[in-house]
């Protein structure tokens, strides 16, 4: 189907310098094998998983480490062969310790154990390969996917959007992957409409991805139900609720599901995953992740284990610059600073960069006054005021910032990033949230 481009967007958002051409057009690498990965246990939505194995055991990549025993949870195989040398508690990208299955590699005999290929599946069996294969979403929320592909029977799936956005500054790996991996990517898409029953496929992409607009709207220029959506390069575009009302046009209704409004969005890297799973039985122990930022020496992304600790990762980058900086897991908007470099590669990792200082040069954040400007209003894309909600944060008036729906917020930073005042508005925001849903926990 032709190529669309879309006049549509939403409002607010921000424009963040991009920073993508540090790493946009170098073809992926793959990551050498580390001394040892973590595997931490809950690297996803919902319960973390259950170690089966124990200090000793000697496992091969891809044999299962840690089974999901809950209904909301993910499996973890291992992503080397090796020996399991401790399952303690290390470090995770939150700065917390978390329980983890640590595997000694064995860099010599390193086959992955694969399963079945599957040609003509039917819906149940490609449900089932997501689980078995250890999938969840790779744009960040980690949600199982398996779970994610059976939503509830009272909303009708009529699109399913194949998220290539990609709209937080310095990440490329979905980009990379769009060209690298475009034949897969249809055919994961494909394989969410055929669970879903949905009728049509879209794959939305941020109009400053223009080679892959090209490649996928060339791939996909003889079949009468998918197409490509450009859309306009503006931060958050990539968020579930933009995308929705961008694709779709309905608001999601807030506290509610994408789903109610017909649509279903599924990260591109997801979907590539979702057709290796069930075409070639890989299972998930490797993701691409972006290495860059002005602080690193050559920025590139690369095709990791799960588990290989961010230090191996900025050596494969040809190491740093300088010694200071700033270190992110994730994107600049929304990604979590670390304070040292040993919290592993999760499932959810998408990048790993080192900058100068906060993103496009915005020194670090204080509780300078609000100057009362409303520029965190009108960039607000979800139509509330981040000056009144870290206002109610910051003096400790929680249940109002309630009344303000600071449940809508979807913590994009975008606030934040215009503020004059350089207030950290979305962290007071965060802050407030766990406040309130602690005493509702108190309160049963
Ligand atoms: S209040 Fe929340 S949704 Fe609105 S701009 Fe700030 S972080 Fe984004
Ligand atoms: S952008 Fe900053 S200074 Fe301006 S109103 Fe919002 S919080 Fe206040």
């Amino acid at each position: 189907m032709a190529l669309k481009l879309s006049k549509k967007t939403f409002k607010g958002g921000a424009h963040p310098s991009y920073k993508k051409e540090l790493s946009a057009t170098k073809p992926i690498a793959v990551c050498s094998l580390p001394d040892e990965v973590i595997l931490l246990l809950s690297q996803h939505i919902g319960a973390p998983a259950v170690a089966v194995v124990k200090k000793g055991d000697k496992v091969v990549a891809g044999q299962v480490v840690a089974e999901a025993e809950s209904k909301v949870s993910s499996r973890i195989l291992a992503s080397v062969s090796g020996e399991v040398s401790a399952v303690e508690k290390r470090l995770s990208p939150s700065g917390q310790k978390c329980p983890a299955i640590v595997i000694k590699t064995d860099k010599e005999n390193n086959d992955i154990k694969k399963f079945d290929p599957i040609k003509e599946p039917k819906p149940e069996e490609i449900i089932n390969r997501v689980r078995e294969a250890g999938i969840v979403g790779l744009g960040g929320a980690a949600f199982p996917t398996d779970i994610k592909l059976q939503p509830s029977k009272e909303h009708k799936i009529e699109t399913v959007i194949a998220n290539g956005c990609e709209c937080e500054p310095y990440l490329t790996s979905d980009h990379r992957q769009m060209l690298e991996e475009a034949d897969a990517l249809i055919d994961g898409l494909k394989l969410a409409m055929k669970v879903l029953n949905a009728a049509e496929g879209v794959v939305a992409i941020e109009e400053n991805k223009a080679d892959a607009i090209e490649l996928l709207s060339q791939k996909l220029a003889n079949e009468n139900n998918i197409s490509v959506l450009a859309l306009k390069t503006k931060y958050p575009q990539g968020a579930a609720d933009m995308i929705i009302k961008t694709v779709i046009g309905k608001e999601v209704p807030v506290g509610g599901r994408s789903t109610a409004t017909g649509g279903f969005i599924q990260n591109v890297g997801t979907l590539i995953n979702i057709s290796k799973a069930v075409r070639d039985g890989m299972p998930m122990i490797e993701r691409v992740v972006t290495v860059s930022g002005e602080l690193v020496r050559s920025p590139q992304n690369f095709r990791v284990r799960i588990g290989t600790p961010i230090s191996h990762l900025i050596k494969e980058a040809g190491g740093l610059k300088a010694n200071s900086g700033k270190v992110i897991i994730g994107g600049p908007m929304t990604g979590l600073a670390q304070f040292s470099f040993n919290a592993p590669v999760i499932k959810a990792t998408g990048g790993v960069l080192v900058i100068e200082d906060s993103v496009n040069g915005k020194k670090s954040q204080n509780l300078n006054p609000c100057i009362r400007c409303s520029r965190c209003v009108e960039a607000c894309p979800m139509g509330l005021v981040p000056s009144a909600l870290s206002i109610y944060s910051q003096v400790g008036i929680f249940e109002k910032a309630g009344e303000y729906d600071i449940d809508a917020c979807i913590e994009c930073s975008s606030c934040s990033y215009v503020c004059p005042a350089n207030r950290p508005i979305v962290q007071m925001i965060k802050f407030a949230k766990q406040k309130i849903w602690d005493s509702e926990k108190d309160n049963g």
